[in-house]
């Protein structure tokens, strides 16, 4: 088993060795990553710090609390369309209107007619 371990140690060392210099970027094993919900914790990244939305406190699956993430406005943006269109269709008249009134025009040209023949 410690075998097993030191030929892994080996083989881990000459793959680092191998990687090439001055691409890489630096590693940091203390990477501070916060939640929007106020958990901290840390990790290794190549990024200082972590900002993020959900984590493991806050997440749905997690809690089994059912909660909405609009973070790109999404819902109030829905909102604001559905709005607009049910402000937009009631100031018009509609179809049925305008078909009803063309037919009562219809009809008086017709007796229009009819009467100048008369
Ligand atoms: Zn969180």
């Amino acid at each position: 088993m410690t075998q097993n371990l030191n030929n892994f140690i080996y083989l881990f060392r000459s793959l680092i060795s191998l990687m090439q210099k001055d691409i890489h970027p630096e590693y940091n094993n203390d990477c501070a990553v916060t939640c929007a919900c106020g958990n901290k914790f840390t990790t290794g990244s190549t990024m200082k710090a972590i900002r993020v939305e959900l984590c493991n406190k806050c997440h749905p699956f997690y809690t089994g609390k059912q909660k909405f993430v609009d973070t790109a406005r999404r819902v109030e943006k829905f909102q604001e369309r559905v709005d607009k269109k049910t402000t937009a269709s009631a100031a018009r008249k509609g179809k049925k209107v305008k078909k009803a009134a063309g037919a009562v025009k219809k009809i008086a040209k017709k007796a229009e007619k009819k009467a100048s023949k008369a």
